[in-house]
């Protein structure tokens, strides 16, 4: 084989390109692999590549970083005259061996993508020897590329919306997910219905009348927002969430309890009820035995208490079941929490009541935030790695290259 069909083959260039020269840069020790476009591959916009006029020089002779020959370092060096496109006016000629606007090659920029996420952080900067700014404006390179190929918009039914905070809750994320593909969808800072619309909007009425199911978090706007622009959809509550609340109503019974015991001179039993928190919280077959005893003890010295906490066991049931038996269950439990006569669980029994047909839905369809939380637990790693990024636009990308199913195959490989 000759020599320049293996360097071409080498920096990932079919026959379009011409290998020229190969040399050594003797300032750095890196070689230099120098190239020209066939006269059908040149002068085409850099955007669409379509074939325009000349427009000028541009800067000159220009290098972009390859994948390393062995341990040196590889550069392409070619021409990059400018052209003006009947569409994108003036931009810099399109090269076949590297992303518009990119410093490195196509096959450096897949392979800095696969191993950040893949590997570390660390391991990616000294690998591959750039700098992690650079990794964060290769993941934007990478997934607006295939985000082009591919419209991760395109045959959306069933999806779920949900907000992380990171940063210790200074800065949030809203998240859409697919629940067909498992796969992220969107993602944006902000955490409010400005933001989410923006994801309707990018979606346009048409996609959104596909929609048949959307599971969202309890905040109320999330939901409106959602069904204003999907109007054939119907929204599934997460019963993670739901449970949250009876939690929640537990916990102000429990608080309510021990004051008024305290009040009454019982400090003592007061005192035992303040470590049972727990034992209220878990689910029954995850306690321990002292939480076990803790919760007999509950259950024979304070009976509105423990009412409250069969309350919140009884719903947090619902959610076992799927279909007519959930339903009934869970119009059961209405009943059952108008009548208790324990203020926060008749509050509770509002609020659930309110929310009923979300809740339904949830049951029947099965379709539960489980995802959407899966995707942000990873999500939340990656604000952490993404430390250091130029902007919240390179973390996206980051999220989208991990979860969105737009990390390329290693170069090369099938
Ligand atoms: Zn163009």
């Amino acid at each position: 084989m000759q020599y320049r069909r293996l360097w071409a083959r080498a920096i990932g260039v079919d026959r379009r390109v011409v290998i020229e020269a190969v040399d050594v840069d003797e300032s750095d020790e890196s070689i230099v692999v120098g190239c020209r476009l066939r006269v059908n591959a040149k002068l085409r916009c850099g955007i669409c590549q379509r074939r325009s006029g000349r427009y000028d020089g541009g800067e000159g002779r220009r290098r972009w970083r390859a994948l390393d020959a062995g341990t040196t370092k590889v550069f392409v060096e070619a021409d990059a005259p400018r052209v003006n496109c009947r569409d994108h006016g003036v931009t810099v000629a399109w090269v076949p061996w590297a992303r518009h606007g990119a410093g490195h090659t196509r096959d450096f920029d897949d392979q800095v993508a696969w191993l950040v996420t893949h590997t570390s952080k660390t391991a990616v900067v000294e690998l591959m020897r750039i700098a992690w700014r650079t990794v964060g404006a290769i993941a934007a390179r990478v997934v607006a590329d295939a985000r082009v190929l591919r419209d991760p918009f395109d045959g959306l039914e069933r999806i779920g919306i949900d907000e992380i905070s990171y940063r210790r809750g200074h800065r949030y994320l809203m998240v859409v997910v697919d629940h067909d593909t498992g796969r992220l969808v969107w993602a944006k800072a902000g955490h409010d219905r400005a933001t989410l619309q923006c994801f309707f909007d990018l979606l346009g009425p048409e996609r959104a009348a596909k929609i048949g199911l959307i599971s969202a978090d309890a905040a109320e706007w999330i939901g409106e927002c959602a069904t204003t622009n999907c109007s054939n959809a119907t929204l599934c509550l997460d019963p993670f969430h739901i449970v949250r609340w009876a939690t929640q109503a537990l916990d102000v019974v429990r608080r309510w309890v021990w004051n008024t015991l305290r009040r009454m001179g019982l400090g003592d039993r007061a005192k035992q009820l303040k470590n049972c928190r727990y034992a209220l919280w878990k689910n029954p077959e995850d306690l321990t035995d002292r939480q076990a005893n803790k919760l007999a003890w509950i259950a024979r010295h304070n009976h509105r208490l423990y009412r409250a906490y069969l309350l919140k066991e009884q719903l947090r049931l619902v959610f076992q079941h799927r279909g007519d038996e959930a339903i009934a269950m869970l119009d059961a439990w209405l009943q059952w929490a108008r009548r208790c006569q324990i203020p926060a669980f008749v509050e509770l029994y509002h609020r659930i009541k309110k929310n009923r047909a979300g809740i339904i839905a949830s049951v029947t369809h099965g379709l539960s935030n489980g995802l959407t939380e899966s995707v942000n637990t990873k999500l939340r790693l990656l604000t952490r790695m993404a430390y250091g990024f130029r902007s919240t636009d390179n973390l996206i990308d980051l999220c989208l290259l991990d979860r969105g199913g737009h990390c390329p195959p290693l170069p090369g490989r099938p």
